[in-house]
């Protein structure tokens, strides 16, 4: 096999920001996914029904977090209530709350199966300008950017575009379940003793909201990822016929990833993606300081040959009395990961994508901006 040279790998780290600025702000960010459920259930015309579907998650986030999630000036993070809840299950299993948990990723998967679909957003020309073997972190659950790779074509019944895509490739390939059906291969790898510097890999390493897997502890579908077609219907397990549950998690249980199928390998893969990069872009991820295994990945990529850091994001740049100038706590966050590593003047800041394929960087954007400031700074 041609083993291709690994001297140019960007790692791309994509959060929220994203994914909104790829739709213009018609996506959520984590606290407000309860505002846009609630305005896309006005825009159906099935409040009620959503008012009732939810009513027992609603009880929860108020008796728990004294805030009312069907009142719209309420910012509720997602984050926090699934992280809550899930500690819930782990020290007092009951239905309900088991219930409210689906109920919470049911309402996670209204909202965003229910965002617009840009068809002229930055992750068209974000696709566009990968190279061969870049790879992509993920922390969103959303699917413009795997529709975008190619999603959909992995059920149109042609093998061809089926296993053209980059989703296809990126990611289906390699972690789903389904290529055992689709294509084939039953067989199971040996363990390997080189990792390919080469590869090309899509992570969503907190999950994704199409994405199935069998939690039945005698099931032989168990521990595989199964991505659907229809992220909102039910599913039911191929091998043992269980309800099938939802793979989407909490960032700050991050140390139970072990215990779901597939995310444990994920991660992994995302560490070694990072220690052979030679630049790292972070685009729309803000590192809640809360969020110690994404930081933790990140710093990855101090083992390796790391030259360069691209920090994409609105909030690089704040407002003050005199004019735009650099928010050097926000940057520092992520310069700190990479101290002595690399070099001040190779942390590029731009505060969007748009910015990023032009080359326009804060100091060419802002004429006004100091960049040896910058550079003492920083
Ligand atoms: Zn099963």
């Amino acid at each position: 096999m041609n083993k291709m040279n690994n001297t140019d790998k960007t790692v791309y780290i994509l959060g929220a920001g994203s994914s909104i600025s790829h739709t213009n702000n018609k996506s959520p960010t984590i606290e407000d996914i309860f505002i846009f459920g609630k305005k896309i259930a006005r825009s159906f015309d099935i409040y009620k029904q959503y008012s009732d579907r939810y009513k027992d998650l609603g009880k929860y986030i108020f008796d728990f977090f004294g805030l009312d999630m069907f009142t719209v000036y309420n910012k509720i993070n997602v984050e926090d209530i699934l992280t809550s809840i899930t500690i819930s299950i782990e020290k007092y299993p009951n239905p309900l709350v088991y219930k409210i948990r689906n109920d919470l990723l049911d309402l996670i998967n209204f909202v965003l199966t229910n965002i617009n679909e840009s068809l002229t957003g930055d992750y068209y020309t974000f696709k566009n300008q990968l190279k061969k073997n870049d790879s992509i972190i993920s922390f969103n659950w959303d699917l413009l950017l795997d529709n975008i790779l190619g999603r959909l074509l992995i059920w149109i019944d042609n093998t061809d575009d089926k296993t053209n895509s980059l989703y296809h490739n990126m990611f289906f390939n390699r972690f789903a379940a389904e290529p055992e059906y689709y294509l084939g291969n039953m067989g199971n790898s040996p363990p390997e003793r080189e990792i390919n510097k080469g590869q090309s890999v899509y992570l969503k390493l907190h999950g994704s909201i199409d994405w199935q897997y069998c939690n039945k502890e005698m099931c032989r579908g168990k521990n595989k990822l199964f991505p659907v077609f229809l992220p909102k219907a039910k599913h039911y397990c191929s091998y043992c016929y269980a309800l099938t549950q939802r793979l989407v998690i909490p960032p700050l249980l991050n140390k139970q990833f072990d215990k779901y199928p597939a995310i444990g390998a994920l991660w992994n893969i995302a560490a070694k993606e990072l220690q052979f990069a030679k630049r790292v872009v972070i685009w729309g991820y803000s590192l809640p300081k809360t969020d110690f295994y994404s930081d933790w990945i990140i710093r990855q990529a101090r083992i390796g040959d790391i030259k360069e850091l691209v920090i994409i994001n609105p909030s690089v740049i704040r407002e003050s009395r005199t004019g735009e100038n650099i928010n050097y706590p926000f940057v520092r966050k992520f310069y700190s990961i990479f101290r002595k590593i690399i070099e001040k003047e190779d942390c590029k800041l731009y505060t969007s994508h748009k910015d990023f394929i032009k080359k326009q960087d804060v100091f060419a954007k802002f004429p006004l901006l100091d960049k040896n400031n910058y550079l003492n700074l920083l």
